[in-house]
């Protein structure tokens, strides 16, 4: 892979060996997240599926096929930005992380991978990772396609890909909100709120 920093290494080697949470106990593998080290983009989702669990791999599954056509729409290659999670083990049946899951994970390994890539732009998909990133005031359904300033770095809350799969205006909506990314990385102006 292009660009992985040993940091980023060793951060990825801990994660496959982790306990310090209950998700561990289910998972088959953990999964770090991937991209290269000097990412202009973060695109951090809610956590691991099934197929995620059986690779080890961020976002292989049928939502992660919708978010690189997303990407692709925009011409941006997939192999170009980095992709994680909030909580790198496949919650048990898919429900939703625990708070202390997340708080966990994220100070362990996510702040880290984020302060390591220092990325201009990170992107949550979906409630959950809005939230965690955020705060708890933000939603996909009331904040998706804005973009937001925040610690010197931008944000572009969208909605989680999973949720668009069956959804076509979802969808539309996604393929929509997705070419405010586009503004961002071509430094154009556009309007962000200020956040803390
Ligand atoms: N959904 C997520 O939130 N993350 C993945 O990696 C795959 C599906
Ligand atoms: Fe460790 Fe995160 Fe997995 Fe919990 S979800 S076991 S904190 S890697």
């Amino acid at each position: 892979m292009k660009s992985m920093s040993r940091e980023l290494d060793r951060i990825s080697s801990e994660v496959r060996i982790c306990t310090k949470c209950d998700l561990y106990k289910e998972r088959k593998i953990a999964v770090p997240g991937e991209g290269p080290a000097d990412a202009r983009v973060m695109f951090i989702g809610e956590g691991p599926g099934a197929q995620e669990d059986l690779t080890g791999r961020p976002f292989v599954g049928s939502a992660g096929k919708l978010l690189t056509e997303l990407l692709g729409s925009i011409g941006v290659d997939r192999s170009s930005v980095f992709i994680t999670n909030i909580v790198k083990c496949r919650p048990p049946n898919n429900r939703p992380p625990r708070k202390t899951e997340i708080e966990t994970c994220v100070s362990l390994y996510l702040q880290p991978q984020i302060r390591i890539i220092n990325p201009r732009v990170i992107v949550p998909l979906g409630t959950p990772a809005i939230k965690t990133l955020m705060g708890d005031d933000y939603s996909a359904t009331s904040v998706h396609g804005q973009a937001f300033r925040k610690d010197g770095r931008l944000f572009l809350p969208l909605f989680h890909p999973a949720a668009a799969l069956y959804d076509v205006r979802l969808r539309n909506t996604m393929f929509k909100d997705v070419k405010m990314l586009r503004e961002l990385l071509d430094g154009r102006e556009v309007t962000a709120q200020s956040i803390s």
